[in-house]
């Protein structure tokens, strides 16, 4: 009866209906506010802007103060502010949505199964892409070849990207489609052609990807906006209210203009600038932040590549690989060009975040924040690194003095510890994933997924972050336990922090007066309940400015 209650209502909210007082309230809640201590409060109203204009524990007072009052019954189900992914990719989502999904791929036989049936899916001719292999999850973990994929697809192009997004398999017939012979011992700037007896085997790592990526024929407008928009419900069904979304180019950030304009985005957008590039330009030559009137899309950053993966061995490091003698990795930008970026942004007022992952990658970014930020290091700016996920130990005090923001990933940790320690030794993984490391720092740390490497489920985040486990809560207690975050500091990561690195503080991230009536109903307390049930914690509805833009069937 609860359940059709909240329905009926939800229904009485949808656009074209009016209420007598234009105020909403949300009574026979658990609503988690976000506050100090995270109290929890039983009712909620907003006015017709979306705007929260009271939080309390008295439904009968709300009514007298707000005659004519629309009442939700949230059925004493729990209510967190709405979810944000502090790092994380929308279009790249919305075109894995449009591919085969590799992800979990248990072997090569696997990955050949799952592209037959997606094939049936394709025209005639059309390359087949997919997207999420990771040789570590098969037997041998070694690197795959054309060859494995040929005699399925003999004369259809197949192009496959590594679940990090580091890495591409080839077939033969993509490989002939290249634009220069893959053979020889010719090298890309940043990247690496696996080659054996001179001949390309088909897996091309980091920069390497473009030769195949440049003949991939390139997605019309009808395509690109069907992404988004499968990236865009894919978020809101799993709680998200808004997302940091990292390199978007200006046709990009077009896109998600239109659809801000057409009252298509059902959340709030942050774009990043895909580095020194167009849209960057266009931040500087408007001298200030692009905002949409809406609230739902904003560009006030800009997104570095500093280093590769680790998973590709692309991190740069300061020492070897452990598990590859004479290799550090690669630098995706060269240092003084990545510096001369960083000076760029930050004459033009737009906010860094670079990408570092590999010890050496962090440290570069340290040294290029702390000369182009001088004097200012002290100042509020929340310039960001992407990533932090292997830092030399001395290093993480820097991240505090220089007032950055570490923006972690708590699922890269859970899905990089069964093989993390052999790329890098025990020793270096004193600075690996050290969420608590940086917290002890006085370093902010703001959460996200970077899905679509990761899920776009930030209840996995949630999970990994309280647990360092994997679903099935293996290692037992937790990876490296000690860096573990307690459930409030997860969620605090996934909302009022992740609001604060985008300079959204004032308006989102916690349920108070005077912010965004942005928040989900959920099926049960993520604070409370036992970590091994958060993977499985029901979305009932996620809402926007006091709407509902997604609810459970
Ligand atoms: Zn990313």
């Amino acid at each position: 009866m609860r359940r059709l209650h909240l329905a009926l209502v939800l229904a009485a909210l949808l656009p074209g209906a009016a209420t007598a007082s234009g105020i909403t309230g949300l009574v026979n809640a658990r609503i988690h506010t976000g506050e100090a201590d995270w109290p929890v409060r039983t009712v909620l109203a907003w006015d017709a802007e979306g705007r929260i204009v009271h939080v309390g524990d008295d439904a009968r007072a709300l009514s007298d103060k707000y005659p004519g009052i629309t009442l939700v019954d949230a059925g004493g189900r729990d209510v967190v502010p709405g979810l944000i992914d502090a790092h994380a990719h929308l279009m790249n989502l919305g075109f894995a949505l449009l591919r085969a999904d590799l992800v979990d791929a248990t072997s090569k036989e696997d990955v050949i199964a799952r592209l037959k049936a997606f094939e049936k899916t394709l025209p005639e001719g059309a390359w087949l892409l997919g997207r999420g292999w990771d040789q570590n999850d098969w037997p041998g973990k070694d690197f795959p070849t054309a060859a494995d994929l040929d005699a399925a697809f003999p004369d259809r192009p197949v192009w496959l990207e590594r679940v990090d997004g580091h890495a591409g398999w080839a077939n033969s017939a993509a490989m002939r489609a290249a634009k220069r012979d893959l053979g020889g011992d010719w090298q890309p700037e940043g990247g690496r052609i696996l080659r054996e007896d001179g001949r390309a085997t088909g897996v091309f790592i980091d920069t390497a990807s473009a030769v195949i990526d440049e003949v991939v024929p390139a997605p019309d407008a009808a395509l690109r906006a069907e992404a988004l928009e499968r990236a865009l419900a894919a978020a809101v069904k799993h709680g998200l209210t808004g997302v940091h979304d990292m390199g978007v180019s200006l046709p990009d950030l077009r896109l998600m203009r239109d659809f801000a304009d057409a009252g298509r985005l059902p959340l709030r957008i942050r774009a990043y600038a895909d580095g020194d590039s167009a849209a960057l330009a266009a931040l500087c030559r408007a001298g200030r932040a692009y905002e949409h009137a809406s609230g739902r899309l904003a560009m006030r950053g800009v997104k570095f590549y500093v280093d590769g993966a680790l998973g590709s061995r692309g991190a740069a490091l300061l020492e070897d690989y452990s598990d590859e003698p004479g290799h550090r990795g690669l630098l995706v930008t060269e240092p003084a060009a990545y510096a001369a970026a960083v000076e760029k942004a930050r004459s033009c007022g737009v906010q860094p975040a670079s990408h570092a992952i590999g010890d050496r990658g962090n440290r570069i970014v340290l040294d290029t924040y702390a000369k182009a930020l001088g004097d200012a290091a002290g100042t509020d700016h929340r310039w960001r690194v992407e990533h932090a996920q292997v830092v030399a130990p001395a290093d993480i005090p820097r991240f505090a003095t220089l007032k950055l923001i570490a923006s972690m990933q708590p699922t890269h940790a859970t899905s990089d510890m069964p093989w993390a320690e052999a790329r890098v030794g025990k020793a270096r993984l004193e600075g690996a994933y050290a969420w608590q490391r940086f917290r002890a720092a006085g370093v902010p740390l703001a959460l996200g997924s970077d899905f679509p490497v990761e899920s776009v489920d930030p209840r996995l985040g949630l999970y990994s972050s309280v647990t360092r486990a994997d679903l099935a809560g293996m290692p037992a207690g937790g990876w490296l336990p000690d860096q573990k975050l307690t459930p409030q500091q997860a969620l605090a990561g996934f909302t009022a922090d992740a609001a604060h690195a985008a300079f959204d503080e004032k308006a989102l991230g916690k349920l108070v007066a005077g912010y965004r009536a942005d928040f989900v109903i959920l099926g049960g307390d993520p604070l409370t309940i036992p970590p091994a049930q958060l993977p499985k914690l029901e979305v009932i509805s996620t809402w926007v400015d006091g709407k509902p833009v997604y609810e459970r069937k």
